[in-house]
């Protein structure tokens, strides 16, 4: 069985998690989000009462109480594990620690702790890892890197039809402006800014389902022969 190390990057909300799931299953490998590891470090800051739009000392020193990592849930299936206990996808996925990951995820304290976690993964056999930075940073030697994105309505409807992360009474403008604002501070933070590798292929998805995009990934994967 060969060992693929696939990069997906994108904005937010733009079908990448999705995606990158049905190219790992149709791959036999695993599917890696990394945006779920600083959604994890954000959660624990406000859990603990952190302040964490202006006390950016204090989400650091929290790191080292942090034992953050995947493990081997089952064939093909990751799960995340916080000191041990495995971490629940609904918390990760509130509005509240939407409102503020990308406040923590630009802190370069946190992207540095944050990096070899994401690299240890490959150790695991072929990984589809999704997130802003795989491309340019945490995989620049992947031979398969994709930049997904789409057209803010659009991603504002795909997320307005996820359960839990947008609060009651959202409209496709709420959430489109929402969107942006997590994308500006994505794009322009210092370390590791949200943006396309040179070398990434990049995939306007509007209009086309999540099936479809992964079929394109996995003809394009599998043309490219064994890495
Ligand atoms: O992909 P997801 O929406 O779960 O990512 C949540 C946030 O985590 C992003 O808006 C971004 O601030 C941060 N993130 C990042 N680098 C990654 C993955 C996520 O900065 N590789």
């Amino acid at each position: 069985m060969p060992v693929w190390k696939i990069a997906i990057d994108g904005p937010a909300a733009s079908g990448k998690s999705t995606v990158a799931r049905l190219v790992a299953t149709r791959l036999g490998g695993f599917y890696v989000s990394t945006g779920d590891l600083y959604r994890a470090v954000s959660w624990v800051a406000l859990e603990r009462g952190l302040d964490v739009a202006n006390d950016p000392a204090a989400v650091t020193a929290l790191l080292a109480t942090l034992d953050l990592r995947y493990g081997v849930a089952g064939p093909g299936r990751l799960q995340l594990y916080l000191n041990g206990e495995p971490v629940a996808p609904e918390p990760l996925r509130s509005a509240a620690v939407a409102a503020v990951v990308s406040l923590v995820a630009r802190l370069p304290a946190v992207r540095a702790w944050l990096c070899d976690r994401q690299r240890d993964c490959c150790a695991l056999g072929t990984v589809v890892m999704e997130g802003r930075d795989i491309g340019t940073v945490i995989l620049p030697d992947a031979p398969f890197k994709f930049f997904l994105t789409a057209s803010p309505e659009e991603r504002a409807r795909r997320r307005l039809a996820q359960p839990g992360e947008v609060p009651p009474g959202s409209t496709v403008a709420s959430v489109a402006a929402q969107i942006a604002e997590r994308d500006r501070i994505d794009s322009s933070r210092a370390v590791a800014p949200l943006r396309a590798a040179a070398d990434a292929a990049t995939l306007v998805t509007d209009g086309m389902t999540p099936e479809a995009i992964a079929e394109h990934i996995v003809r394009a994967v599998l043309a490219g022969g064994q890495p």
